[in-house]
């Protein structure tokens, strides 16, 4: 049985139930709880407070429209799934939602077995699967904003630990990392990203030797 050990922070599972989470961030959180009990359980205490604020508000201050913008906020956000099977065994529900028909990814390989597939891109930042073969780095990157990345098969490593199926890391502004997949599966990552990533000279490093076991 995998154990997860990297879970959604508090603050954002708050994010995600107030309807507040950019789309791509708020499929991370969605597939994470689908996967971890404990999250399950967190978010719908925060669900129910917040319903009833919601309800408490209505009833004095809250005017119709900002209410209605509430629940149309809400409307988007995709619902968490309950524990379910995962598709063509990796793929949670709400990121199977976001495949074709047979679940194939849009892979795109950036070269020596690395791939990646744009799941989704635009003002609300991009969604995407990445495919790091088991033993490989992916390339050194930065970040604007908030990263979350969400482990689906296999498992990395970088500064912050280990991260096995169904951990999620967080990444921050002016975080640099460069996780290597650990050997063994191959790793696919779910990771939500404010805006692209920044790489750092991805081709440079492509031409090193970058096996790190
Ligand atoms: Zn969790």
């Amino acid at each position: 049985m995998t154990q997860i050990t990297h879970h959604i922070p508090d603050e954002i599972l708050l994010a995600y139930a107030a309807g507040t989470l950019p789309h791509s961030h708020a499929v991370v959180v969605a597939a994470h709880v689908s996967m971890c009990d404990t999250c399950r359980a967190a978010l719908s205490a925060h669900q129910a407070m917040g319903g009833a604020v919601l309800e408490e508000s209505a009833s004095e201050t809250v005017s119709d429209a900002l209410r209605a913008r509430v629940f149309d906020k809400l409307d988007d956000t995709p619902p968490p799934e309950p524990a379910a099977p995962r598709r063509a065994g990796i793929y949670p529900g709400p990121v199977a939602a976001l495949l074709g028909p047979d679940w194939q990814a849009p892979w795109k390989s950036l070269g020596f077995g690395v791939k990646q597939a744009i799941l989704s891109e635009g003002g609300e930042g991009s969604l995407r699967l990445l495919y790091i073969p088991g033993g490989r780095a992916m390339p050194e990157h930065g970040h604007h904003g908030l990263e979350m990345t969400l482990v689906l098969q296999g498992s990395f490593s970088d500064d912050e630990g280990r991260f096995g199926p169904g951990d999620v890391e967080i990444g921050h502004d002016a975080l640099e990392h460069m996780p290597v997949a650990d050997p063994g599966p191959d790793c696919i990552c779910l990771a939500a990203t404010d805006a692209p990533l920044r790489f750092k000279s991805f081709v440079p490093r492509l031409l090193q030797p970058f096996f790190r076991i």
